[in-house]
């Protein structure tokens, strides 16, 4: 499959998150899957992709031409497409998916697997998208999610759009289907 994932363009604090973001790099690339992302070489973003390309995966990268500058384009990419927008940048990422992972990031990571959840919602695709819940990190938003049911905002029948992973072999496992 082709696997877009969404990551921050830090570190992270905690030594856990590069050690996630550079474990799924490479099980990604070990299972025969193709990763599709951002394109730099900063933060998680080029952990997770140098991880997959020592690994012998292939890495697209998507990068807004603006965005050039702070977030260094990746330079040994097996593909990488330059496009004018962020708007372009996050389409691009989903025609070329088949499904989609948010390891822990900032607000463009959340915003990113904002967008493509509610996507899946009003049934704009079919492709899973997945909360890679490395450390606890996103415990918070899942105990939200739960309150956003409890109170009526999310329909219960929308449960199954919520696919949660606690290691990279979870990740193997749910796209396996
Ligand atoms: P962050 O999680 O904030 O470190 O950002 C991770 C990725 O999301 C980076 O590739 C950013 O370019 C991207 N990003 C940042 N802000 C936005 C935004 N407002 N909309 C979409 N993507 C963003």
């Amino acid at each position: 499959m082709k696997v877009a994932v969404y990551c921050g363009s830090q570190m992270g604090k905690s030594e856990v998150y590069k050690e996630a973001a550079t474990e799924l790099g490479e099980v990604l690339a070990c299972t025969g899957h193709d990763i599709i992302y951002g394109g730099s070489n900063v933060g998680l973003m080029g952990k997770l992709a140098d991880a997959a390309l020592d690994a012998g995966g292939k890495v697209i990268g998507v990068m807004p031409t603006h965005l050039q500058q702070r977030e260094i384009a990746h330079a040994n990419l097996s593909e990488i497409y330059f496009v004018e927008s962020m708007h372009v940048r996050k389409a691009k990422m989903v025609d070329l998916a088949d499904a989609f992972i948010a390891l822990p990031g900032g607000c463009g990571t959340l915003d990113e697997y904002f967008e493509v959840f509610t996507w899946a919602q009003i049934g704009l695709h079919e492709k899973p998208v997945i909360l890679y819940n490395v450390n606890g990190f996103y415990d918070a938003l899942i105990l939200h999610f739960e309150k956003m049911l409890a109170e009526g905002f999310v329909r219960e029948e929308q449960r199954v759009l919520l696919h949660i992973a606690t290691s990279a072999q979870d990740i193997v496992n749910i796209l396996a289907g």
